[in-house]
């Protein structure tokens, strides 16, 4: 176990401790991640005593290397060596109201704080104390439960999740990161006590959905919110995808499945995480467009634009950002069908500019989108698909390169055309523009300056505008 504990931090802390005759772990998701080989640079420190003491000892033992920081309110100090931060907190023993997940907290054992642990494998401690240096102190079998990949709290779950029910998005968080189950106990626990999730901020419910869409297989995460109950409290919307309807013998795909298998495939390519939100998203209108026809079966017309239209309200209520963030992921959204209608058709020279100028930089991760939502059964058809996107693809980097229209500005601007015909603003100038722009785009003329100023005159003529 030594071996883990070579940074000399450890024994930094460790001489502290003993000069302070404190009794010292190192405790939680560090000793879990060193048994797991995941490095970590945050350090959780449990003193049966003071831990702002034995910080500002480690401090000054450290010299001007490091950095203290006192937290009195909280009883914790904070300690930051390079890119290193250990934290330094009391054992302390919790108790519970019904109404918040903030306990009322008292000096404790070791065991104490260990009981207020989430998971056995969160609860790992290793002794620093210099005669127990390195001894591991794990109570409720977490190491053969990290052998067996499994997760489960240490006491009674109902109570566990029931005092802090932020710990069953942890718990479903750490399911999707890590790759391992929920013990059966634990996980019908965090359904039995789902509701509980209304005591938790949305920032914090935001925070661990984040965490899921970044891990390698965010299928995993949503999977088991929906499993628990958990999804149609904090994502109705999303739940509203699960379920396959048969009409006259015709059927649906189920949309949830779909969209977890696009957003597992996109995982493959990006860790980008608004670029996962929009594959998460990007069929969120498909009920509420959904209708059938005994002609034409399911459709789903326009579910790209009711989506769109769905997700500023969806992003206030989850507290995630509504800026520059929301704008990304609705323009993906809107747009992730066409470039799968152009990799249909015939692709011509002016279907491609639209969409480059539609797209502009988001470009790529448009298409890395779309290239993902192509997951039908049939293997022909996903070939044949791919082959076709990669001709859109070569087709959109010879376009760019000839005509730049990626980030396009029309040559003349609504002002030179109010100018040149003596006009005030109105909408014959805002036609002029448009006109200019779309024959750009279907390439009847270059994107050049003189040739647009021509066009324009022919434009105004046919309005008739007289300059
Ligand atoms: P990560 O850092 O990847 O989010 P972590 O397990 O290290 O995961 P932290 O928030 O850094 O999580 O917390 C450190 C430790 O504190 C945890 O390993 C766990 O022992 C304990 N802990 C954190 N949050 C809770 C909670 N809500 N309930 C119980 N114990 C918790
Ligand atoms: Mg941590």
């Amino acid at each position: 176990m030594k071996d883990f504990l070579q940074n000399k931090i450890f024994n930094i802390i460790s001489e502290a401790a003993d000069e302070q005759n404190q009794e010292c772990y190192v405790i939680g998701g560090f000793v879990r991640d060193i048994f797991l080989n995941r490095p970590s640079k945050d350090i959780d420190v449990v003193v049966v005593g003071s831990g702002i003491e034995l910080a500002k000892r480690v401090a000054a033992k450290l010299g001007k290397k490091a950095n203290l920081s006192v937290f009195k309110n909280f009883g914790t100090a904070q300690v930051k060596l390079n890119d290193l931060e250990v934290e330094f907190v009391g054992a302390r023993r919790e108790s519970y109201q019904r109404d918040s997940r903030n306990p009322i907290v008292e000096d404790g054992t070791l065991e104490d704080d260990q009981n207020r642990r989430d998971f056995t494998i969160n609860a790992l401690a290793l002794c620093l104390n210099k005669d127990r240096f390195g001894e591991l102190v794990d109570p409720f079998g977490g190491i053969e439960d990290l052998k067996n990949f499994v997760l489960r709290t240490p006491l009674n779950p109902d109570i566990t999740f029931s005092d802090d029910p932020l710990r069953m998005m942890r718990g479903i968080r750490f399911s999707s990161q890590l790759g391992f189950f929920l013990e059966s106990n634990t996980f019908d626990a965090i359904a039995r006590n789902k509701e509980r999730i209304e005591i938790i901020s949305k920032e914090r419910i935001a925070e661990e959905l984040n965490k899921i869409i970044l891990s390698r297989k965010p299928s995993i995460g949503f999977i088991l919110l929906e499993k628990t109950g958990l999804l149609e409290l904090i994502f109705p919307e999303l739940l509203a995808l699960k379920g396959a309807e048969t009409k006259d013998g015709v059927g649906h795909k189920d949309n949830f499945y779909h969209t977890l298998a696009v957003l597992d495939g996109l995982c493959e390519h990006t860790d980008n995480l608004w670029l996962r939100w929009a594959a998460l998203l990007h069929d969120i209108g498909k009920p509420r467009s959904k209708r059938f026809d005994a002609r034409m079966g399911w459709t789903f017309h326009n579910h790209n634009f009711v989506g769109e239209k769905m997700l500023p309200e969806i992003f206030k209520r989850m507290k995630l950002p509504t800026n520059e963030k929301l704008k990304y992921v609705q323009k993906l959204v809107t747009l992730h069908m066409r470039p799968i209608v152009l990799s249909e058709e015939e692709v011509t020279d002016s279907a491609i500019r639209r969409l480059l100028f539609d797209a502009g930089d988001d470009i790529d991760d448009l298409m890395m989108l779309c290239e993902a939502d192509i997951t039908s059964k049939n293997p022909d058809k996903v070939k044949r698909f791919r082959s076709n996107f990669q001709l859109v693809r070569k087709k959109l980097k010879e376009i760019e390169e000839k005509d730049k229209v990626r980030n396009f500005q029309p040559p003349i601007s609504g002002q030179e055309i109010m100018e040149t015909f003596n006009l005030p603003a109105c909408a014959t100038v805002g036609e002029i523009k448009m006109r200019i722009k779309d024959a750009i785009l279907d390439g009847i003329i270059p994107n050049e300056y003189e040739a647009a100023k021509k066009y324009m005159s022919e434009v105004a003529k046919e309005l008739g505008v007289n300059g």
